[in-house]
């Protein structure tokens, strides 16, 4: 058995994608080529965003957005110390400092009200001008918008919005990649929304913004791109993965119907073991399922039991980000992070994908 099944979708969508590629091959506009821009329109209706500007990966998407919001040198952001490395690494690519903050104990996200403890500790220290909030979307679930929003209101804070694994979920109906001041997402090919390759996208309702990140993923450009009237990056959607990107969409809300009745079995089979904990979807909120994650104290077991009966499961994530090795300079790294340590010694993850047969 697969963790995500590629194969599985390919054999579905294998008609159209082919026949995708094979356009955009017959037409040989491979760099910003017609799909890429369909694609940013198609993709701008259903997060119901004004702009998509895609780009290379979701850690250049990260950056652009950052560099967008001006953040430098000097700036702190604050983000969870439970999320995979990118988040807090473009943090620190365009100069500024992340400032860690705890996992909420029962979402796994970020919490609320560790996030303002952390905001009123660093205003306090006066060292560095406090910029933005980086909100995860850790396995599909959006984090706690309604709480952060007014958080960043209070200390005049822009949220950005890291849903590289949120795309497809929601909270009342309002979808992951709409929240925040700016909101970005991966295509990678595991994340719920994935192409053959890298991929990424950045979504703002602010024309500003997405005039900005449009010259900074071609080299600052001005009017053209040999007009180059500010120092950005080469961070472009491919079109082929844009073409691929396309059909996938199309039978994206289907996958999300499917992932949601799987993870509905999971949490029906494993409500008999006490020493599972499955995941908990607060009301008013959709996961995309980007991982089926539990969480035990008998991990270790668990996972043996799991690989004895060919069922591969993985750890997201063993390591905190104020526990790596790149981090080690930062003073926020010694606060206390105990939800966050404990998941990181407790969950683990199950196959996840749209194609699961019973
Ligand atoms: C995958 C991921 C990214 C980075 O996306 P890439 O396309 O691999 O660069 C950023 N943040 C989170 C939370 C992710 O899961």
């Amino acid at each position: 058995m697969q963790f995500i099944d590629l194969q599985a979708q390919y054999k579905h969508l294998k008609s159209k994608i082919d026949a995708r590629i094979q356009t955009v091959l017959d037409h040989g506009k491979y760099i910003m080529g017609p799909e890429v821009f369909e694609f940013e329109e198609i993709l701008s209706d259903y997060v119901g965003v004004k702009h998509v500007i895609s780009c290379a990966n979701g850690t250049d998407a990260l950056q652009l957005a950052l560099m967008a919001m001006e953040i430098g040198p000097g700036d702190a952001v604050f983000c969870p110390t439970f999320t995979f490395f990118a988040s807090a690494e473009a943090i620190t690519f365009v100069g500024a400092t992340p400032i860690f903050v705890d996992a909420d104990v029962t979402t796994y996200n970020i919490c609320p009200v560790d996030l303002e403890k952390h905001i009123l500790k660093a205003k306090d220290k006066g060292k560095y001008n406090l910029k933005a909030i980086m909100a995860v979307d850790l396995f599909g679930l959006p984090a706690n918008y309604p709480e952060i929003q007014s958080l960043a209101d209070k200390y005049q804070l822009m949220i950005i919005e890291d849903a590289a694994q949120g795309f497809g979920g929601s909270i009342n109906g309002q979808m992951a990649g709409s929240f925040g001041t700016i909101a970005t997402t991966s295509f990678f090919p595991a994340k719920p929304l994935g192409c053959y390759g890298d991929g990424g996208a950045i979504f703002t309702d602010n024309d500003k913004h997405a005039e900005l990140i449009r010259s900074l993923r071609v080299h600052g450009k001005g009017s053209d791109k040999y007009d180059n009237i500010r120092i950005g990056m080469n961070s472009r959607l491919d079109t082929i993965q844009a073409a691929i990107l396309l059909e996938k969409l199309s039978a994206f809300p289907d996958e999300l119907i499917a992932r949601q009745i799987a993870a509905e079995k999971y949490n029906k089979e494993l409500s008999m073991y006490n020493d599972i904990v499955t995941p908990y979807v607060p009301d008013g909120y959709t996961s995309s399922w980007a991982q089926y994650t539990i969480k035990s104290e008998n991990r270790d077991s668990y996972m043996k039991k799991y690989k004895e009966k060919d069922v591969p499961t993985v750890i997201y994530y063993e390591t905190c980000m104020h526990q790596q090795t790149a981090f080690k300079g930062l003073e926020n790294i010694t606060d206390e992070f105990s939800r966050a340590e404990s998941l990181s010694k407790s969950v683990f993850s199950l196959p996840m994908h749209g194609y699961m047969d019973n």
